[in-house]
Formats: structure tokens, sequence, C-alpha cells
């Protein structure tokens, strides 16, 4: 026995309108054979919407079992239904459902984004519009089109699958008598070759069009009359073997499908120009402020580690006495003093030290003509100058002669040249230190201050002329030694430490010298940098989430305004995942767009500090991807909970919507 195209039996729906129960469909059994022409008829209200519904998969029954081809359809899964209604139906709806925002053949392409083949299919939506007469309106909006012609665009759309059912729900319930009258023609010629059409209509002069109508009241088939002479459409489109389940398979993950969601999210946001602007903002100036304060951060950090570097981060001070500041444990003589030769045994340290450096520090009286100054004074050996970053910018550094000569050479620090010479050039004068005779040949690089400290109030002389000729002493202040590597920095002071116990023979517990180093600066200076990552980290946190709330509002808006559209697409065949995927590709383009302007931005306002403001930045590739990539997490983040809702919504609520 051949079995009908579509079958129902005893097939009931009821609704829940908060405590009463609506009984749209009570017991309705139908049949359809492919090539009929059907109309529904009845009362408004006497359940024929929700009949075509069920018939077109976009509601199930509560009751009773629907057939197509002999295959129970309301097993089937939400997406295979989906699926099933992309390639098998075609629907056209009163309110016609074109979107807006599309021009009309992007319109009729639409439901080959779910169709999961490849392709453009623009020739293919032309040709169909051609059959309504409308190929030369493609590329207008359904704005600018008569009802009449956007119920055209709707059917051409419903062909585009070529369907082998075309459902239409009152098609003709808001157009005038004439234009009525043309949509009936193209109905009745799509059915002459060979389409099944089912259509819903109160209006009786529309379904005498078809060749078989079935009357309903309240929820029941009254009456099914065939007209004596209608024919069934003699060129079936598809043949009676059409495999229901591959059908309903569905399509699977399509690149194409994806970049259908991107051009359309595009779409969307571009529709909503401000709107978009105006909720990635929030986003915007989140990651604009974190990307400049980063820069201004990485900037700062920077500057002080050069700094630190030119100080010498792997640079050792031996000195005399206790590390503990003159506390009362520190026995009367128990000093240290060091000579050359200490400087000579530490030098040779290899391959732990790379160089070494004995120093005098003292107090100098400078005078120039009638100005005098006291300055500090320090007795530098040759090495000094590389490893204190001492050479001079202007003029030059002792020869190692000098220093052996003890040489009357001296090289002033930038306060001592103000002090004493205000603007004139001090290179090649004599000065007095001490009341001797010494002669400017450098200016010591500008340093600043360290704490209270005046780094360029210095007066540096060889440290030989220093020791025998200004303070008279034949022992050193301190050696700065300076470690191959910072990393040995703890085992070269272990290693000094033993040199110099063994040649003094002193004991273990001895603290006549102390050996101080720079981690501890480095410390202070890491924990600095992480205090300030939390800091700019939160800020990041807050603001990204005052804009993720910003376009999880703007999102729910978005799925509000456009239930229809939602309806609409399931209806064409969208599965959850579809409308899921949209939403959130609409979502995420917003917040990276929103996070693109805002590194742009913040690239910018941390140009023009540095520019205008003198400041050291340094903007981290790090900080840019992280700010990208935190601001499509919040996307997906804050477009989840709409776009789900999104996909939630059943079709039939979503089309009703108002
Ligand atoms: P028709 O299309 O013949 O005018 P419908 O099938 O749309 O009738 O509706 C039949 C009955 O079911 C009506 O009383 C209608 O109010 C009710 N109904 C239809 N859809 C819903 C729904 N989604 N929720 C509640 N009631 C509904
Ligand atoms: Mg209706």
């Amino acid at each position: 026995m051949k079995k009908p195209l579509l079958e129902l039996v005893d097939v009931h729906r009821s609704y829940q309108i908060g405590e009463s129960t609506v009984n749209a469909l009570r017991g309705v059994s139908l049949s359809v054979e492919q090539g009929e022409f059907v109309a529904i008829m009845g009362s408004s209200g006497s359940g024929k919407s929700s009949l075509l519904h069920i018939l077109g998969l976009l509601d199930n029954p509560d009751k009773g079992e629907y057939r197509i081809l002999g295959n129970n359809v309301n097993t089937l899964l939400e997406d295979e239904q989906a699926s099933l209604r992309n390639s098998v139906a075609g629907f056209v709806f009163q309110q016609f459902h074109l979107l807006k925002r599309m021009t009309i053949v992007d319109n009729v392409r639409l439901p080959h984004i779910y169709s999961g083949k490849r392709g453009d299919f623009r020739q293919e939506a032309i040709q169909r519009l051609s059959l309504v007469g409308l190929d030369k309106r493609m590329d207008h909006t359904p704005n600018q089109l008569s009802g009449g012609e956007q119920q055209r665009v709707a059917i051409a759309r419903a062909l585009i699958r070529d369907p082998l059912i075309i459902f239409a729900d009152e098609p003709t319930g808001n157009l005038d008598s004439k234009n009525s009258g043309e949509i009936m023609k193209i109905l009745k010629g799509l059915h002459d070759e060979g389409k099944t059409i089912i259509m819903v209509t109160h209006e009786p002069d529309i379904a005498a069009w078809a060749g078989r109508v079935i009357t309903m009241r309240d929820g029941v088939i009254i009456a099914d009359e065939r007209k004596a002479k209608a024919e069934l459409s003699k060129a079936p489109t598809r043949g009676r073997d059409f495999d229901i389940h591959a059908a309903g398979a569905g399509a699977g993950w399509q690149s194409g499908r994806f970049s259908g969601f991107m051009a359309q999210a595009f779409q969307a946001i571009l529709a909503n120009k401000m709107r978009s602007f105006l909720s990635v903002l929030g986003i915007l100036v989140g990651v604009a402020s974190v990307i400049a304060m980063m820069a201004l951060g990485e900037g700062a950090k920077a500057a002080m580690q050069e700094e630190l570097k030119s100080m010498g981060s792997n640079m050792l001070s031996v000195r005399g006495g206790s590390a503990k500041i003159r506390g009362a444990t520190q026995g009367a003589g128990a000093v240290t003093r060091f000579t050359f030769r200490d400087v000579e045994d530490i030098a040779h340290l290899n391959p732990l030290v790379r160089n070494a450096v004995g120093v005098v520090n003292g107090a100098g009286r400078v005078v120039y003509g009638n100005k005098n100054w006291s300055s500090s004074l320090i007795g530098a050996g040759y090495e000094y100058g590389t490893m204190r970053a001492a050479l001079p910018s202007v003029g030059r550094w002792f020869t190692p002669e000098e220093i052996q000569t003890r040489e009357k050479s001296a090289i002033i620090g930038v306060t001592v040249v103000k002090e004493l010479f205000g603007n004139k050039n001090p290179l090649g004068k004599t000065i007095k230190i001490n009341r001797i005779n010494f002669k400017v040949i450098g200016i010591a690089p500008a340093k600043g201050f360290s704490g209270p400290q005046d780094d360029d109030d210095v007066v540096i002389i060889p440290v030989t002329t220093a020791m025998y000729r200004v303070l008279g002493r034949d022992y050193l202040s301190g050696i700065f030694v300076e470690v191959t590597e910072s990393s040995k920095i703890d085992q070269a002071k272990s290693v000094i430490t033993e040199l110099i116990r063994k040649k003094r023979r002193l004991k273990s517990d001895d603290d006549s010298f102390n050996i101080r180093d720079m981690t501890e600066i480095q410390k202070m200076l890491s924990s600095t940098t992480q205090t300030m990552s939390l800091l700019l980290g939160s800020i990041a946190a807050i603001s990204l989430l005052v804009g993720g709330i910003g376009i999880m509002n703007i999102m729910l808006v978005s799925v509000t305004e456009r239930t229809r559209e939602i309806g609409l697409r399931k209806a064409i065949g969208a599965r959850k995942s579809d409308i899921m995927l949209q939403f959130l590709v609409e979502s995420v383009g917003m917040t990276i767009s929103g996070g693109f302007i805002g590194v742009l931005t913040g690239i910018g306002i941390s140009m023009i500090l540095s520019i205008f403001a003198g400041w050291a930045v340094k903007t981290s590739l790090l900080s840019v991807v992280l700010a990208t990539a935190f601001s499509a997490l919040t996307g997906i983040f804050f477009g989840l909970w709409p776009a789900r809702k999104a996909a939630e919504l059943k079709p039939v609520e979503a089309l009703r919507y108002e």
C-alpha cells in the first residue's frame, strides 16, 4: 500500500494560559497526498494555525502521531526537525517575516545558511525572484516594497530549497484583493508544477483556488471536500523514495555556515551603529586604560631596571665594619681595613668576579675663586668609571698612569659645577680640594637623587691621590666587586667572605666587614611591579565586567527585539546551536571590535603621554594580546545567556511574538 505524504492520527494540542487550558486541536486525523493543494478553512480560533504548525514541524502534538511518508517525525530530535523543515518545507506567513536589514536577494537565500550546502546561492535566489517577478528589485530592502511584493519575496524564499511542501498561513491576510489574486496565481502555478501546498485561510474565495477544502471548528475537522475536477499535480518534484532520515539528519558544522553568521552579525552591529558603539564603550574604555596603564607601568619598570643596571645589579660592596648599623655589638677596632692587595685577590676570583675596584670616601672642601663648597669626595680606582657608570660625558676619565702617579686631577658632579662655576666651563680650570690644587678634567654624568642624597654632589679623584695626598690614610673605605652574572651573587658573596676570613684569620662569626648587594633593591622593585600589575588587573577586571554587563544588556534587548526574526530563522531550519552561535558571534564581534579600538586608543594615549609629558612608556605585545583575548572572553561570557535565551525560543511562540 502506498504511503501518504503527510498523515496525522488523532492529534491533540492544548495550550496552558495561566490556570486555564485551551484545547486548540481535539483529535485531528488527516492525510495528504503528494501533489495536493489543500485549504484549511474555519473561523478565527478554530485551530487552523495550530494544525498547520504541527504539519510544518514547527510544533509537536501533545497526543497522537504525525508521519511523513510513513515515518513518525514527532520522535525526531529538535535539531533533526529543524533540518527537515529546512529541506522539505517552505513557509509563507501572513506577516511575511522578511528580515528588514537585508536585501531581498539575501532574504531569499537565507535558508541556505542552514542547509549546510556550500556556495553563495545568489543565482538560485535571483532565479526564484524571477519566478515571482521581482528579480529586478533584488537589491532593494523589504521596506522599499509593497505588501504584495513582500509576500512574493517570502514565496521566493520558501522555494529556495525546492521543498516538497509549501505551508502558507493566511498568505493573503494582509493584502488587498488585487495583490491576493496575484499571490494565489503564483501559488496555483507552483501547484501546477508539482508542489504540494497546504494553506490556511478564512476567506472562501481564496480557498476556492485549492482542490481540497478542510473546514475546522473548535479544534476538530467538520468537513473535508475535494472538488470533483480536482487534480493532483502531475509532476512530483521528488520521488516517493525520499529518505526522511537523510533529510533530517542535519547538516553538520560548515565553515560556510560560520562565515554566514559573521556576515550577519556584522550587518546587525552596523544596523545599530550608535547603539553598538555605546554598548562597547565600556569595553573600549577599559581596554584603552589598561593598555595605557600597562604601557606606563612597563615603561617605569624598564626605566628603573635601566637605572639599576647602570648602578650595577650584579654589584657587591665590600666594606669594613658590621652589617648592623652602629649597633652596640660593634666592638671597638673590630673593623677590617682593606688594601689594594685585597682588591687584586678578589679581582682574580675567576670565573665569579669580572672586576673589582677599591674606593675611598671622604669629605672635600672645594674652592674655586671666591666660591667654596662642601662635597663628598670619592677616591676611585681606574675600573670605577665603567663599573659605577661614572665615565664623564664631558671631559674624560683618569688614565691608569694618573692613578698610579697620584695625579691631582678631578672629575666633578653637576651640582658642584653649578655651585662653583655657574654657567662657565669648568674643564681645565684649577680648583682647590682641601687646599690642594686640582685640575678639572671632566664632569661626572648626572645621576639625580637617591633618596635624600644628591648623587651629583661629588668630587671624584684618583684613589691613590685621595689616600696619600688628601685624606692621609693607607687603607681603602671599601671595594666594589662586579660579579660575572647576577645569578652568582650569593655564591660570590660567600667565596669573598671565605677569602677575607682566611687571609685575616677571622673566626666564622666575625663581623668586622660586610658585603652588600642590590638584591634587596630588586626585591623591592619586583614587589612594586607586582602591586602595580595587581592594581591594573583589577581595573581591567572591573571595566570588563561593567562593559560585559553593558553588552549583555544590549544583547538581551536585541534578542527581545528580534524574537520574530529568531522564530523565522527557526522555521526555515536554524538549529538551536545556529541561533546560539549567531548571537554569540554578534556579542563577541562587538567586544572584540571594542577591544580593538580600545587597544588603538590605549596605544595612542601612551604615545601622547610619552611625547608630551615625557613619561617612559612601553607598550607590550602581551598586554595587547591579553586585552583582546579578555574582550573576546567577555563577549562569550556575557553573550552566553542572551544567546541561550534566543536559542531556547520555540519557533511558533517566537513567530507570534508582538
Ligand atoms: P486559528 O489559526 O484558527 O485562528 P489558532 O490555531 O491560532 O486558531 O488557535 C486556536 C486556539 O488556540 C485559539 O483559542 C488560540 O487563542 C489558542 N492558541 C493558539 N496558540 C496559542 C499559544 N501559543 N498560547 C496560548 N493559546 C494559543
Ligand atoms: Mg491563525
